[in-house]
């Protein structure tokens, strides 16, 4: 089936501010609370948000098989579990019912006028329940600085990272959409030079650069996903700031991996951006450098020309862009990750999460965290306000934005994150 939503050509009825990240080729899909206390599933085009569900009560999407309730829900995942070809009619419907040429809804006042919102009217949710979150480490650049800054620059990467797309299982019930402020975590860490542990606030919070891919039912248990099946599994990507404290990560990650340094926030742009939405920009993976097993073998074009940025703004501040860097760059694409999360059988459900890892370029100005931007805090990063970061200060806010531009631009928005000091429980 082809995608016309994705026509080039196509203009729209509605406002749409040059450079926005939403023309009407993205239709992105996300959950929002509108002016008057109603959750609904939603698209977005300019500045305008468009409640799907009244768009479905008034008969938009005649003819496409769609339960009534299907976006009148408070989560995506019902949808999402109804495939890649429902996805594709209902994106292809709204283009043509936003289309310059359709008069159809911009001609009846009476309906825009419970279809259409100001995005100050409504405020974004969660777009999926998360069932469960994978989070990977699939740049080889930053797989190289980690391994360069806490064991040997000379075996940074371990045997097995050339030939495994490494990975950890996360935690969903952390994972949290832009806007939504979080403290400073404390445990456990040991100082150097000290004999035993302390307890106490994280010294050393940090960003990563990350985006994730939310899948639809995929597979039963016992059954792997081959690669090249797995991006009909895909419905979209968000951008992902997966919060991690160096200084507990340290401390606790022999031998099992991470565990308190990561499951205290991870934090989500609100619409998720289509594979579909995404087709135009389409790039090579890095060449393999080991011959890698056949179920990892993948051909044609599997990753995505995706520009990424990292912001600090400073509490009352200015925003200083601290990190460039690009999606493409990742050593293992989605689909190999599917396919090798999947080989041993492992189910994977509608709304399910997988972090990409930490993306970080080939130079030191595109690494995807501070522990690389400041190389464990030796090289301080300077602010424009004339102040310094190793890590993340409290009231900071940390926002990462993503777009692709070829020809139009299909952008992310952004997702931001305010850090507060640690939580203090009220007094009784
Ligand atoms: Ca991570």
């Amino acid at each position: 089936m082809s995608i016309s939503a994705n026509d080039p050509t196509r203009k729209t009825w509605l406002q749409v501010p040059e450079n926005s990240d939403f023309p009407i080729q993205n239709i992105p899909f996300g959950v929002f609370l509108t002016r008057d206390d109603i959750i609904t599933i939603g698209t977005r085009i300019g500045d305008t948000a468009i409640d799907l569900g009244a768009l479905h009560q008034l008969g938009y999407f005649e003819g496409i098989p769609l339960t009534d309730d299907i976006f009148l829900q408070d989560t995506l995942n019902d949808f999402i579990s109804d495939g890649k070809k429902t996805w594709r009619l209902v994106r292809n419907r709204i283009a043509e019912v936003f289309d310059a040429n359709n008069d159809k809804l911009r001609d009846n006042e009476e309906h825009r006028q419970v279809v259409l919102f100001g995005l100050d009217e409504i405020e974004m949710q969660l777009p999926v329940q998360v069932g469960d979150y994978t989070d990977f480490y699939s740049s080889k650049e930053h797989a190289t600085n980690v391994g360069t800054m806490f064991r040997d620059p000379e075996n940074a990467l371990l045997p097995n990272w050339l030939h495994i797309p490494v990975g950890y299982h996360g935690r969903s019930s952390s994972i949290i959409p832009s806007g939504i402020p979080i403290h400073r975590p404390q445990g456990q860490t040991k100082p150097k030079d000290a004999d035993e542990p302390v307890f106490g606030p994280s010294q050393r919070v940090d960003f990563e650069l990350e985006m994730a891919f939310i899948t639809t039912d995929a597979n039963h248990l016992g059954e792997p996903i081959p690669i090249d099946e797995a991006e009909d599994y895909i419905f979209g990507l968000v951008l992902f700031n997966d919060w991690s404290a160096r200084d507990i990560q340290t401390w606790e990650y022999v031998p099992l991996g991470p565990f308190l340094a990561k499951n205290f926030a991870s934090s989500i742009s609100p619409w998720i951006v289509t594979l579909d939405a995404l087709e135009p920009f389409r790039v090579e993976s890095p060449k393999p450098e080991k011959k890698l097993l056949p179920y990892l073998q993948s051909t044609g074009k599997k990753s995505f020309d995706i520009n990424l940025e990292v912001f600090i703004q400073p509490e009352n501040g200015e925003e200083t862009r601290v990190s460039k860097s690009n999606f493409k760059y990742m050593y293992w694409n989605m689909s190999q990750q599917l396919a090798h999360h999947t080989v041993n059988g492992c189910p994977v459900i509608s709304g399910d999460m997988m972090g990409s890892g930490t993306i970080s370029g080939p130079t030191p100005d595109s690494y995807g965290s501070m522990l690389e931007l400041s190389w464990k805090g030796e090289k301080p990063v300077k602010l424009k306000d004339g102040s310094e970061r190793k890590f993340i200060e409290d009231n900071d806010t940390v926002i990462m934005r993503g777009y692709c531009q070829n020809g139009y631009r299909i952008g992310f928005g952004e997702v931001s994150t305010k850090l507060l000091p640690v939580f203090e429980p009220k007094k009784k």
